[in-house]
């Protein structure tokens, strides 16, 4: 039996400014990291340790917690502390250039892969469900999904809208925790969006985060307020309470003027989606009372849901699934041209990742928000607005950014970058460190959903050109590669984003500490891991990831000789 052992007496906090508690930035960077994910502002349960995504955890248990902190303060420059799912079980020798930390979290023999399994080995505290960034303590809080978001509806005007959603009207649902996002991520991209959610509180809450911009009285108001917006090519986000499945197929009934449809609605869990008919209010007793009645209406509107969206797509308007099973539970209640749209992955990030772009980010360890201002700065210089349309997004993004996003515990900002590009702003953050521009040094890392990181078929690599979606050969190399080219830490996990048995992924953490062999560290490992990407994508024989390899010169042998 475990003793108990409780979380401390006061809320977790990385120390700020320039005094080490350890004996290096890269133990005290993995250090105040490891605080900052588990800091109420940024962790949603930081009692229980968990950070986010359902259960995604820092550390294993309070006892573990406390014993990673006492090993990193004592941790030596040629010392590497070894993490199991959440608890320190090892300190060994390794050299200046190797990770302070290595982290394998939640994985599981395949056959022993699901959920069933994990928690019960969870339940004898042998294991915790890291999640992607919870576990590799490189969370940033909410800016994650923001600009997630915003990047997909980039890549959407990029594609469809000559670079900008000016003009154009985006219908979707779901305003919760992840959904949102999409309103201010259109609006950021100059569009409109409007929004339809059944819970009156998550309407309020948007707009009350300056997420939302107004609330709209019924469905036609919300089309008149919509329409008006997109003519004056004025961005604007509306709100609209009702049930998608009633209103979607409505809108297509009325020849709404919709240019873009996507869901956000909770509809991977059946027991989370409103069924047409029943009210709000009543949905949760409902759900508990009869969950097998409840799932088969639900299944029944999201396939009136999903056929609208068909619909509007045979009318000429984009759409896509956004990563919550709709089509899925649809074509379970029996729709047969549920896939009739692709998975946002497939239609317009996988051209991203062939490039080696993906979910670049970084925080200042001194704490002090001037720091994250100047970096914004650096990279506005380093990537010219009038370069490519992919710049002139990165821009339009880093301001608002600048205006719109509030700092979960220490600053930190996000964006996408790719092959070529991450290195050359992980060397110049390295050189404002060195000459004291920047307070303190910054750890640079990134989410496990990137472009070379990860194997997970119903999300990341959905839809492979060459069939490889499940191939999960590519993130172990990831992790090794990084570890190998002088990441700080690097982590390896099972089951984040999409649950047990559905994905492999790994991450890594790189610290701008101003020294010069930083810098040689991060000029590799901010190569080598975006690298990963563009030759993942070389091998499944996507042509825009060959011309990247041969204009940026990554080496792949199967195209030598
Ligand atoms: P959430 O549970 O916080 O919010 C879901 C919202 O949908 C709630 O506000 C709820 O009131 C609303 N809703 C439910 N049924 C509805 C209906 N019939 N009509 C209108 N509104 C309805 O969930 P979340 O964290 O915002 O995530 C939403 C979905 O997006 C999930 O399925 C999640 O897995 C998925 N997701 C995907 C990605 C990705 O791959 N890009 C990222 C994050 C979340």
């Amino acid at each position: 039996q475990p003793r108990p052992y409780g979380p401390p007496p006061g809320p977790v906090r990385a120390p700020r400014g320039t005094e080490l508690s350890t004996l290096g930035w890269q133990q005290e960077a993995a250090l105040r990291m490891l605080q900052n994910n588990l800091d109420p502002e940024v962790a949603e349960h930081p009692d229980k340790l968990v950070v986010y995504g359902g259960t995604g955890k820092a550390a294993r248990d309070w006892r573990s917690f406390d014993a990673m902190v006492r090993t990193l303060r004592t941790l030596k420059q040629d010392e590497t502390m070894l993490v199991q799912s959440g608890r320190p079980v090892g300190v060994m020798q390794t050299h200046e250039w190797a990770p302070r930390v290595l982290i394998a979290n939640s994985n599981l023999v395949g056959d022993w892969a699901n959920w069933e399994e994990f928690r019960r080995l969870e339940q004898l505290g042998l294991t915790m469900y890291g999640q992607m960034t919870a576990g590799s303590w490189i969370y940033i809080g909410t800016q994650g999904i923001l600009q997630g978001t915003y990047e997909t509806f980039a890549a959407v005007a990029a594609k469809k809208f000559g670079g900008t959603l000016a003009g154009t009207i985006t219908l979707t649902a779901g305003l919760g925790g992840m959904g949102g996002a999409q309103p201010l991520a259109v609006t950021m991209n100059d569009g409109v969006a409007l929004c339809i959610d059944c819970d009156p509180r998550a309407i309020e809450r948007r707009i009350e985060h300056r997420y939302l911009d107004v609330k709209a009285d019924d469905l036609d108001h919300a089309l008149r307020l919509a329409t008006e917006a997109r003519d004056a090519r004025r961005p604007l986000s509306i709100g609209v309470l009702g049930n998608a499945a009633d209103l979607v197929p409505q809108l297509l009934a009325m020849g709404a003027p919709i240019d873009i449809v996507t869901d956000q609605t909770s509809a991977h869990d059946p027991l989370a989606y409103l069924p047409v008919g029943v009210d709000f209010d009543d949905m949760a007793s409902y759900a508990a009372k009869d969950p097998a009645g409840f799932t088969t209406r639900a299944r029944e509107s999201m396939a009136r849901h999903v056929e609208a969206m068909v619909g509007f797509q045979d009318a000429g308007a984009e759409v896509f699934d956004y990563g919550n099973s709709i089509r899925g539970e649809a074509q379970l209640a029996g729709y047969d041209r549920a896939f009739a749209f692709p998975g946002f992955v497939p239609a317009y990030i996988r051209p991203l990742f062939c490039e080696g772009k993906g979910p670049f980010r970084w925080a200042a360890l001194s704490g002090d928000p001037a720091d994250i201002a100047k970096t914004d700065k650096a990279i506005l210089d380093l990537f010219p607005e009038a370069e490519s349309i992919q710049n002139a997004s990165l821009h339009r993004w880093i301001k608002m950014a600048g205006e719109r996003v509030h700092f979960q515990g220490l600053p930190a900002r996000i964006c996408w970058l790719g092959y070529g590009e991450r290195d050359k702003a992980g060397e110049r953050f390295n050189d404002m460190v060195a000459s004291g521009e920047l307070a303190a040094p910054l750890a640079i890392g990134r989410d496990h959903l990137d472009c070379g990181s990860v194997a997970s078929p119903y999300r990341e690599t959905e839809a492979m050109l060459d069939g490889s979606d499940a191939i999960a050969d590519w993130p172990l190399l990831n992790a090794m590669v990084n570890v190998a080219s002088g990441a700080s830490w690097v982590s390896l996990h099972h089951g984040g984003g999409v649950g047990m048995g559905r994905s492999i992924h790994a991450g890594q953490v790189t610290v701008a500490d101003g020294t010069k062999l930083g810098g040689e560290k991060i000029r590799r490992v901010l190569t080598n891991d975006p690298g990963m990407g563009v030759i993942r994508h070389v091998d499944a024989g996507y042509d825009i990831a060959e011309s990247v390899a041969d204009e940026r010169g990554v080496r792949v042998p199967m195209r030598e000789g």
